[in-house]
């Protein structure tokens, strides 16, 4: 197994679809870099589900800017004392 050093590259740079789109062109039984960690998996399932440990699942996100989070709560506070909003 092993992983083109442009892919993983791609990794780090690319969105989330990029992301998918290089994992489905992969060739078969080949491994799938962490590009953040080095891990090596052999399912892009378990891949993504650890890439996201990375860059973190955060539904709730700021109308107004790039701030993004998983606790509602947290996206109050934000948008009070950051945009005087609520
Ligand atoms: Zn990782
Ligand atoms: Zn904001």
């Amino acid at each position: 197994m092993s992983v083109l050093k442009s892919e993983i590259v791609f990794y780090a740079n690319g969105s989330g679809s990029e992301v998918w789109q290089q994992l489905a062109n992969r060739a078969p039984g080949e491994g799938l870099a962490c590009p953040l960690c080095g891990r090596v998996f052999q399912h892009k399932n378990n891949f993504l589900k650890h890439y996201k440990t990375h860059t973190g699942e955060k539904p709730f996100a700021c109308i107004y800017c790039s701030f993004r989070t998983i606790q509602k709560v947290n996206l109050k506070t934000h948008m009070r004392n950051i945009h005087n909003v609520f």
